[in-house]
């Protein structure tokens, strides 16, 4: 079993409840969405070879041949320092069955913590029993330019049972308030005490407004409404040129 990778490297965490905890991260090549905003389209391309941080956190970078077999990921992963492993890319779980047979002899080493859009519930079935934390955003239709996803949203919670779990809703001046609603009554009733984290939009395309002040905490009363846990995290690693 092979995987294809765009990069492994060393940063802080720049989103969510562990915003700035040292985490590796593996970005795998691959998505089948197109999200209006998204911050990393070269998922959407196929490489020759990935790119490999020599020095932890330098951003030194070798070029390492791709696909990668399952022996040579767990060798390079199980000698690194950083305690944390995030899984992202991209979409981590188009590549579940080769995750299937990498992540035993990493599980108990490492707090694995697997970033995905939340749509694929049956990969995520095959490796759910060894992820520590799921990140799972909440792809709205009025935000991302897409079709809604809020019946894969459910399936793919049911799924994650008891692990740990935070949602990300990415928000925008575009976002639709009675689609919010509908996602608020369809999914609050499994995760209600779930943290619910507000990531208003990144504005990076020409014309992209930022999310009014207004609007967010509008917004944010809503889902106060429905929910135990809810707070508004922006993306921070813009700040310092992070990936
Ligand atoms: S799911 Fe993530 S990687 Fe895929 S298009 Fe959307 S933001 Fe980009």
């Amino acid at each position: 079993m092979n995987a294809r990778l765009i990069e492994i490297y060393q940063a802080p965490q720049g989103e969510g409840p562990y915003l700035g905890l040292p985490m590796l991260f593996v970005r795998f090549e691959t998505c089948a969405f197109r999200c209006s905003y998204c911050d990393t389209p070269d998922s959407f391309k196929k490489f020759s070879h990935f790119k490999w941080e020599k020095q932890p956190g330098l951003a030194e970078f070798s070029q390492e041949t791709n696909p990668i077999s399952v022996l040579d990921f767990q060798k390079l992963l199980q000698n690194h320092p950083c305690p944390w492993l995030s899984l992202t890319g991209g979409e981590p779980l188009h590549q579940a069955d080769f995750l299937a047979e990498s992540l035993p002899a990493l599980k108990g080493e490492k707090k694995i913590l697997l970033e995905t859009a939340g749509t694929l519930p049956k990969d995520l079935e095959k490796i759910i029993h060894m992820i520590d934390v799921v990140s799972m955003d909440i792809k709205l239709s009025s935000v991302t330019g897409m079709r809604s996803y809020l019946k894969e949203h459910l399936d793919f919670i049911k799924v994650v049972g008891n692990q740990e779990l935070y949602l990300k809703v990415v928000v925008s001046q575009e976002t639709d308030e009675e689609e919010w609603r509908q996602t608020l009554e369809t999914l609050a009733p499994l995760c209600q005490e779930t943290l619910w984290i507000l990531q208003p939009l990144t504005p990076r395309l020409d014309g992209a407004l930022p999310i009014s002040v207004k609007k967010l905490a509008h917004l944010k009363a809503m889902a106060e409404s429905y929910l135990k846990q809810v707070q508004v995290i922006p993306q921070a690693h813009p700040q310092w040129g992070g990936l």
